[in-house]
């Protein structure tokens, strides 16, 4: 089994409790107005076995608290999805985020076969028009599910109101030198850096959700 995978961070500490190993799957067909991740929309050929992928997440497992999978879309590669979580929780004893853009109900029937591997759950398309309140949402219209008991007591928490000690983002450089973002922006946080990096001629390619 192959999964489109986009990248891997860790430590990503703005996307759920702790410090958290961030995956992010390739391929979205979604498509949602005003995504700030559209290099992740492509469906490619280039696939990574889900053993190779456990093995370049396993160094990270006896330091982190948890683990989000975002996209891209998660859910375009239900089966994929489902054997990583597998592998996971097989070595990991940490929690597991998961971000859809689907709603729950387009998904709930991939579900099943996931009991207890998805501790907490957001759901729901990023919608640019609607507010930005609510903690781990990047739009009030998405909804946090707490699918455990390990969810329901790491991540009940999340279902307040976003405060303005907690608008912060991740940010890291690698050897190209480029810098990626992780977590949820606020807009006029991302429209107000975007005019200011093309003013000095800087390119800009956000890392969100
Ligand atoms: S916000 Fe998420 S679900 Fe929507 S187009 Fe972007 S990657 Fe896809």
């Amino acid at each position: 089994m192959t999964v489109g995978l986009s990248r891997l961070h860790f430590p990503v500490t703005t996307l759920g409790p702790g410090k958290r190993i961030g995956i992010w799957f390739q391929g979205c067909s979604l498509r949602c107005t005003g995504c700030l991740s559209p290099e992740t929309w492509r469906f490619t050929r280039d696939k990574v076995a889900i053993e190779a992928l456990m093995e370049q997440l396993r160094p990270w497992f006896a330091q982190a608290d948890g683990i989000t999978i975002s996209g891209g879309e998660p859910f375009d590669q239900p089966q994929a999805l489902s054997k990583l979580l597998a592998a996971i929780r097989q070595d990991f004893n940490g929690n597991i985020l998961v971000f859809s853009g689907y709603t729950y109900a387009a998904i709930h029937a991939f579900l099943p076969p996931m009991a207890g591997l998805i501790d907490a759950l957001v759901s729901g398309p990023f919608e640019q028009d609607s507010p930005q309140t609510l903690k781990l949402r990047g739009s009030d219209n998405q909804v946090l599910h707490l699918l455990t008991a390990v969810g329901k007591t790491r991540f009940s928490v999340f279902h307040q109101q976003l405060n303005d000690q907690e608008k912060v983002l991740d940010m890291t450089l690698d050897r190209q030198g480029k810098v990626n973002l992780i977590g949820i922006p606020r807009r006029d946080d991302l429209i107000r850096l975007r005019a200011i990096l093309e003013q000095q001629g800087h390119s800009f390619t956000p890392v969100t959700k």
